[in-house]
């Protein structure tokens, strides 16, 4: 078999083999096909596509690259395709614990513009993500839940394709992004698999065909797999959180906990609600007082310091959560109009705060790092009130600046209509 055949064949549109794709992940994973190769071969699968059983194939063939984790009872995980102030899991996890499931969340950084939960858990000092299975397990049985880092060991196929797909203009093509998702879900262990697909301006794939498209074939790769799974297609337009930062997430993220409304909260609940029936066989609406009543009694903020205190991480963050607006530069922005706010680009928001990051090489202010919204989607704000707040390392440059406010669409009447989930697969 020759790599230059395969890519002949693909260039052809022409269906592979399982036998081809178990030799390319193979031989690419084993340093034997070279990047511009694979690069083309990628190129060749952006552009031609594959099928639903080529994508299987493709997906099984990166999972075996690594290890794949088993547990010895059921354990529920959940994906977001990334998004923007998209911090759910933080909420979702420790509901979900409470009500009796074991939740085994991995997870993984950040990936181009959008956020990352690992990221994310940073602001909690001392938290320990990077874990062996045998730790995992026990932290499953003693707290019920764990979010640990996709370890280098899990699907390693997926990290070199992805840092080629980078660099060639080939991140947005659903096969290859269904089948990065799900060999390192399927190596996860979990057997019920929820999967949040994000379509908008803030997400990887901009349109809802393409993430029904996305969704649908996640859940038949799972499926197939045995897995019991779920996808929700969700609008990415906007940020879930009124803050997009990392420490400015976990800062919406404790808000969310004490009841503030937000999309982060509204979209948490949800998720939750179709996690638990999807697990239990409840109706959705039985699920979901269940989700509201365990976040009301403070029951899921206690067990997410439970969760965080057994990962060996100190809780001087839910003793002074305001610590979490100190940076170094923090910059009021005020309206320049007035009006309903019809539109927040969360792609403009992101790139922005990655703006910030850049301008720093010190860790913690890379954290520190963000903007705190004032206002949201339907929300009147008058010319020269407090729009948002900027937190840097570095002061802020006026056409940097310009770039922010470009985030914003006003209009005379609030006639937004932000549908947060468009639709479920089964
Ligand atoms: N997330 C992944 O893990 N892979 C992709 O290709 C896109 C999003």
């Amino acid at each position: 078999m020759y790599i230059y055949d395969i890519i002949e064949k693909k260039r052809q549109a022409q269906k592979l083999t399982k036998e081809e794709i178990d030799f390319v992940v193979k031989m690419f994973t084993a340093g034997e096909i070279l990047p511009e190769q694979m690069s083309a071969l990628l190129m060749a699968i952006a552009i031609n596509g594959m099928t639903d059983g080529e994508t299987y194939e493709l997906t099984k063939s990166m999972q075996s690259t690594g290890k794949t984790l088993k547990f010895a009872f059921d354990t529920i995980d959940k994906h977001s395709t990334g998004g923007v102030g998209d911090s759910t899991t933080l909420l979702i996890v420790p509901v979900l614990a409470c009500l009796g499931l074991k939740v085994s969340k991995m997870s993984g950084g950040s990936l181009g513009f959008t956020g990352g939960t690992i990221d994310k858990l940073k602001v909690f000092e001392g938290y320990n993500p990077v874990i062996e299975e045998k730790a995992f397990t026990d932290m499953l049985q003693k707290i019920g839940c764990a979010i640990i880092s996709q370890s280098n060991e899990i699907a390693k196929a997926d990290k070199m394709i992805y840092a080629l797909r980078d660099r060639t203009a080939t991140v947005d093509s659903i096969p290859l992004i269904a089948s990065s998702i799900m060999s390192k879900k399927l190596a996860s262990g979990a057997h019920i698999i929820m999967l949040d697909v994000k379509y908008g301006l803030g997400a990887f794939i901009k349109t809802k065909e393409d993430a029904v498209k996305l969704a649908k074939l996640m859940v038949k790769i799972a499926k197939k797999d045995g897995k019991k799974a779920m996808a929700v297609v969700t609008n990415m337009d906007a940020p879930l959180s009124l803050g997009v930062g990392c420490n400015l997430e976990v800062y919406s993220v404790l808000q969310a906990f004490h009841g503030e409304n937000s999309s982060l909260l509204e979209l948490s609940k949800y998720l939750s609600a179709k996690m638990y029936a999807l697990a239990t066989g409840e109706s959705f609406n039985e699920a979901k007082k269940k989700v509201t009543e365990v976040l009301a009694s403070g029951k899921a903020f206690a067990k997410l310091k439970e969760m965080l205190e057994f990962g060996g991480a100190n809780l001087a963050v839910f003793d002074n959560p305001d610590g979490l607006l100190i940076s170094d530069y923090v910059l009021k922005c005020n309206s320049k109009q007035g009006g309903y706010i019809t539109g927040i680009d969360a792609y403009k928001i992101a790139k922005f705060v990655q703006h910030l990051k850049n301008e720093t090489d010190n860790d913690k202010q890379k954290l520190r790092c963000g903007i705190l919204l004032n206002k949201k989607i339907g929300d009147y704000v008058q010319e020269d009130e407090l729009l948002l707040k900027v937190f840097s390392a570095k002061k802020v440059k006026q056409e940097d600046l310009e770039m922010l406010y470009d985030a914003f669409t006003f209009g005379e009447k609030n006639n937004t209509n932000h549908k947060l989930v468009l639709e479920v697969i089964k």
